[in-house]
């Protein structure tokens, strides 16, 4: 896809501040560090659009790009940080509710796995948590060029295997570095966009 316009439309910490429209929204999610600011940033053609994910302490917020005035990425605060506060988590936890649960327009969920581990415990509670809610979710198995050609489809079997993914559930080998897989990225999420 070609995008011509991309904007940050707001920083929201609660629901009255998600913007109004309507436009589909794709949700974006995975462990802090897992190459999600660099996912966005390659898929929309922006070289620093999504900053690198904030560190703890700093206000965690769900960001709203808006793409082509017809979608937005909303990229949701990431998760698994070890110095993290019960409160902060607390908050987290309270936020992602808040919106995953309630968000209409929500047409999908991106969940970025890092393809060169196995999927941690908050990556599967991740993914329980989405199909709970039976959001659809499109598995990105980020950093993918650092694994040698012989060993991806391996890691790429770990992830669904670990995850339990269902038949209906998308899995794409990705590199920000390569754009491995960005077309393969983008032809799941339009289809999402577009039902
Ligand atoms: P975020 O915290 O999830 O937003 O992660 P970032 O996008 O900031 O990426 C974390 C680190 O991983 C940075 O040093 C990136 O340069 C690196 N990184 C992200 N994506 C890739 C990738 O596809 N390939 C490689 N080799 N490094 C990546």
């Amino acid at each position: 896809m070609k995008i011509n316009q991309a904007e940050l439309i707001i920083s929201a910490v609660s629901a009255k501040q998600y913007p109004e429209g309507g436009l589909p929204e794709i949700a974006l999610a995975g462990r802090s560090n897992v190459g999600k600011s660099s996912f966005i940033n390659k898929m929309i053609n922006r070289k620093a659009l999504a900053r690198t994910s904030s560190k703890p302490g700093k206000t965690q917020t769900l960001n709203f790009y808006q793409l082509n005035e017809s979608f937005y990425f909303v990229d949701v605060p990431g998760y698994g940080y070890a110095k993290v506060s019960k409160k902060e988590r607390e908050a987290w936890g309270k936020m992602m509710e808040e919106y995953f649960v309630t968000r209409e327009s929500l047409k999908a969920t991106v969940l970025l796995i890092d393809s060169r581990h196995e999927p941690t415990k908050d990556d599967q509670v991740m993914y329980d948590f989405l199909k709970h809610y039976e959001i659809p979710v499109i598995v990105v198995a980020t950093k993918i060029d650092k694994l040698s050609k012989s060993k991806k489809a391996k890691h790429l079997k770990i992830i669904k295997d670990v995850l339990e993914l269902e038949s209906e559930d998308h899995l794409v080998g990705f590199s920000a570095e390569t754009a491995e897989g960005k077309e393969e990225a983008w032809r799941y999420v339009t289809s999402y966009i577009q039902s």
